[in-house]
């Protein structure tokens, strides 16, 4: 028996004999990767109609409070909120330059995040600005007017994810085609962004 066996069997034999476990825990590098079904849920009618290049926010049906990013309840009284169409331009309330990202924005790095305000709006809206000059980028952006711009691919998003069966029993795995196309067809709000107007 080599040195590393004898001295993980004494490691053992101590421990059986109620030593201290001086055993080190058995370490080894793995990868696993798990299908799972993605819903949008509540928020699916604020994905749908950006291929129809609208905006959706909801208002509470008690007290009016409403919001930029979808809530289907109220934060403000806890009522049941009502889908309504935003404006298509509104105000930057402040900004960032972002030196780092998720995976998604990387290649986009440095970006800019802007938090816009739309009247009649209690909530402000979290997106990417672009068409801003970075290196001159400064305070007076501030209450700047910003229009929402689409990916012109929505609609083709729209009609793939439609149109595709699901089968919640499969047994068989995607193939890596098939899981590039569908990351590449997933509507995210990342397929909207603010430039100046
Ligand atoms: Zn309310």
């Amino acid at each position: 028996m080599g040195n590393i066996l004898k001295e993980e069997l004494g490691k053992i034999e101590s421990l059986l004999k109620g030593g201290a476990s001086k055993i080190e825990p058995l370490l080894y590098e793995q990868s696993y990767e798990v299908e799972y079904l993605m819903s949008h849920g509540q928020d699916s009618p604020f994905f749908i109609a950006l291929a129809f290049e609208k905006l959706l926010g909801t208002r509470c049906k008690a007290c009016q409070h409403t919001y930029a990013t979808p809530r289907p309840f109220c934060m403000n009284c806890g009522k049941a909120c009502d889908w309504v169409e935003l404006p298509a331009a509104g105000k930057i309330h402040s900004f960032t330059i972002c030196h780092f990202g998720s995976e998604e924005f990387l290649k986009e790095t440095p970006y800019m995040l802007v938090l816009v305000e739309f009247e009649g709006c209690n909530t402000l809206f979290l997106s990417r600005l672009r068409g801003v000059d970075q290196a001159r980028a400064g305070l007076d952006l501030i209450g700047k007017r910003v229009g929402v711009k689409f990916n012109p691919a929505l609609k083709d998003k729209l009609e793939f994810m439609r149109k595709r069966k699901i089968h919640y029993k499969r047994t068989k795995a995607l193939s890596p085609e098939e899981k590039e196309l569908i990351k590449r067809m997933e509507i995210r709000t990342s397929d909207i962004w603010f430039e100046p107007a």
